[in-house]
């Protein structure tokens, strides 16, 4: 997953200001840490990371030039797109691979929950029943009918 990292790095590291109020350096380093702090967020928090393009153009938008900030937002929307295909056409197993990934509830204790999620989910068997308050379209992508459209079907049928 670095590589999209890597990449971002690679096209705006040459645009880096050296007048932002630190050395070349360090300025690259932030850079290149904003950008990895990113993809590693994309992988094992996706679901809760709202925009990750803009996150990530906030956080480092201050290193370049205001010439340079539309290639800048740009370069970033179109790594971390090629990023989220990445991952979206990951087969499950593998992305299971890419990092810890334990279910996001909390035990009555209020510590975190350390079981295993079920595949494709966020949470184990135990806490299924939260994922699916949250989101009401199943992984699979198939969103049930809204009523008006079931009522709808009912009345178009033929006499
Ligand atoms: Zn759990």
């Amino acid at each position: 997953m670095y590589r999209f990292s890597r990449s971002i790095y690679r096209s705006l590291a040459p645009l880096v200001r050296a007048d932002c109020g630190r050395c070349e350096t360090e300025a690259r380093q932030e850079l290149l840490r904003s950008c990895e702090t990113t993809i590693s967020r994309l992988v094992l928090d996706r679901r809760y990371f709202r925009n990750p393009p803009r996150s990530l153009f906030d956080q480092v938008r201050h290193l370049f030039s205001i010439d340079d900030q539309f290639r800048v937002r740009l370069v970033i929307e179109r790594n971390l797109g090629f990023a989220a295909t990445y991952l979206d056409r990951m087969p499950a197993e593998q992305s299971a691979m890419l990092g810890p990934h334990h279910c996001r509830a909390l035990t009555r204790q209020g510590t975190p929950c350390r079981r295993s999620p079920l595949p494709q989910h966020e949470y184990c068997p135990s806490h299924r029943h939260l994922e699916e308050i949250l989101d009401p379209a199943p992984v699979g992508g198939r969103r049930a009918a809204p009523a008006d459209a079931r009522i709808g079907a009912r009345v178009a049928i033929p006499a």
